[in-house]
């Protein structure tokens, strides 16, 4: 039989393409499975080029690998997963290697991990983002998984990966669950990213009157500039698209309720737990909520709404703003999402360069953008950079944008347009660089009434005040 160096199980739509990616690049010969043979006679009819080594189940699959067999699964998230690990465990040996190429939670791929490394397989939990299009023609790969694995594994996806300036999307992100997490943290810049680019959408077309086509125009033009991005691209061309059954702007035709295949709520809910204030993503997948509420939204459309509705006097000057509105929350939202991977980094272990994960999102995935360039140089000059939003570049942008962005919440407030997203951005950008919070009163709040006790700016230690007795008197109190 024939020996591959490569294997993938699940050929559904994601493993096909990555089968056939890999088979395309010089080197592979790659072994192919599926649960249900189908599938695999599908790909080998469709595409006898690629020379697949097809089984028929996991010990032929196995036999067709050659040492240390390595192979990708790509079936569906949680159950299939952890049936086709068993399964896998059962046939491969010690030092062979399985990768879960799927959206897995990364505390489940952290589990996984323990679990397999036990048997002395290498277990690799690799976040792959590019949707079918990247799996085929060059995805960004976020592997995690031990350093043995990674000598084995690098080459194979430095060879099949997406390429951005001469170099693969992919780095050896940390041990065990890394890349699944940084895949998250991805995952949550990307709602972030895609309801600021909808909310900048209204607002221009309600400020303007513009049409989606116009709009189209507008993000085409954007797209040539300093918020060159993937999503941008595609947003003009999904408001260029005509309805074919009825001529109207698909965007119209289209219902106004948005779903999710929740990774944007693990990011949220992974962030809360880490202490992560990751708004901006927290407001994208509420948005998203809101929308699917249709009896709510029914319920409440009668609510007095404001006097004013907007009125912009230079459509010209009120969408140079938005644009600039939609930069400086972008630089929120991602600031945010790198705080979240240095808090995870921190908590579980994980050595994570943060330069190196701008450059594996520069291309493949779904926020490849024209600015991660400048998150790389902000961590290549300061490593230890606290925020990202405090990168010099970062603070000419806000410096450049901040009038503009204030200008843009305040008109959406006073119209009645809702904008979660920039609003909350900016809060987070004035709560960020406040001298002084009411966090102060907050503390004064919980001491009164839960006795939680507060420090003081003038000396060390912790103190609680007597609030029903002489209120004057305060106890230091002994934490240790
Ligand atoms: P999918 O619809 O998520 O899963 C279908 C595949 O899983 C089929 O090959 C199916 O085999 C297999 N499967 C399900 N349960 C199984 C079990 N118990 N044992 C063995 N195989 C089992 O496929 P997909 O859309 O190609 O996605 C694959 C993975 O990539 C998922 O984890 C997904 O979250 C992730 N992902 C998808 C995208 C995307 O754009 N679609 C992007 C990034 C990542 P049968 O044919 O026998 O039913």
């Amino acid at each position: 039989m024939t020996q591959a160096n490569i294997g993938v199980v699940g050929l559904a739509v994601m493993g096909s393409n990555l089968a056939r990616n890999l088979a395309s690049r010089e080197g592979n010969t790659v072994a192919i499975f599926n649960r249900s043979y189908e599938k695999t006679q599908t790909l080998l009819d469709a595409h006898p080029e690629a020379e697949f080594v097809a089984a028929k189940d996991y010990a032929e699959f196995a036999a067709s690998l050659s040492k240390p067999r390595t192979a990708i699964i790509m079936v569906q998230a949680g159950k299939g997963t952890d049936a086709v690990i068993d399964a896998l465990t059962e046939v491969f040996e010690p030092g062979d290697i399985i990768v879960d190429g799927g959206n897995a939670l990364f505390t489940d791929t952290i589990r996984r991990e323990k679990a397999v490394r036990e048997t002395g397989i290498n277990f690799v939990g690799a976040g792959i983002s590019g949707g079918e299009e990247g799996a085929l023609n060059g995805p960004s790969i976020m592997p995690g998984g031990s350093d043995e694995s990674w000598v084995t594994l690098g080459p194979i996806l430095k060879s099949i990966a997406a390429v951005a300036e001469g170099e693969p999307c992919v780095t050896h992100v940390g041990h065990d669950g890394a890349g699944h997490f940084v895949k998250m943290i991805h995952n949550g810049i990307e709602y972030a990213d895609m309801q600021l680019i909808a909310e900048a959408y209204d607002l221009i077309r309600r400020g303007t009157g513009k049409t989606p086509a116009e709009i189209s125009a507008i993000f085409s033009e954007w797209n040539e500039g300093e918020l060159e991005s993937y999503l941008i691209e595609i947003t003009a061309e999904v408001l260029k698209q005509v309805d074919a059954e009825t001529g109207k702007p698909l965007v119209d035709v289209i219902l106004d309720q948005a779903g999710s295949k929740g990774t944007g709520v693990w990011t949220v809910q992974t962030s809360l737990d880490l202490g992560i204030p990751v708004s901006g993503i927290a407001e994208a997948v509420f948005a998203r909520s809101l929308s699917s509420k249709p009896a709510q939204r029914a319920a409440a459309s009668s609510l007095p709404g404001p006097s004013e509705t907007i009125s912009v006097a230079d459509p010209d000057a009120f969408i140079e703003n938005v644009r600039l509105a939609l930069y400086a929350s972008k630089v929120i939202a991602y600031s945010q999402g790198f705080d979240a991977i240095v808090a995870g980094a921190e908590q579980y272990g994980w050595d994570i360069k943060k330069g190196e994960i701008a450059k594996i999102w520069r291309g493949g995935c779904i926020i490849r953008a024209r600015f991660l360039n400048r998150i790389t140089e902000a961590y290549a000059e300061n490593p230890g950079l606290v925020a990202l939003v405090t990168a010099p570049f970062f603070v000419d942008v806000m410096a450049r944008a901040q009038d503009a962005w204030r200008s843009v919440v305040s008109d959406a407030a006073k119209a009645g347009i809702p904008a979660p997203a920039f609003s909350s951005s900016l809060a987070y950008y004035d709560g960020l660089r406040a001298d002084r919070l009411p966090a102060a009163l907050v503390q004064g709040q919980r001491d009164f009434f839960g006795a939680h006790t507060y420090k003081r700016t003038d000396k060390d230690g912790t103190f609680h005040t007597l609030w029903s007795g002489d209120r004057t008197e305060i106890e230091a109190v002994d934490t240790h």
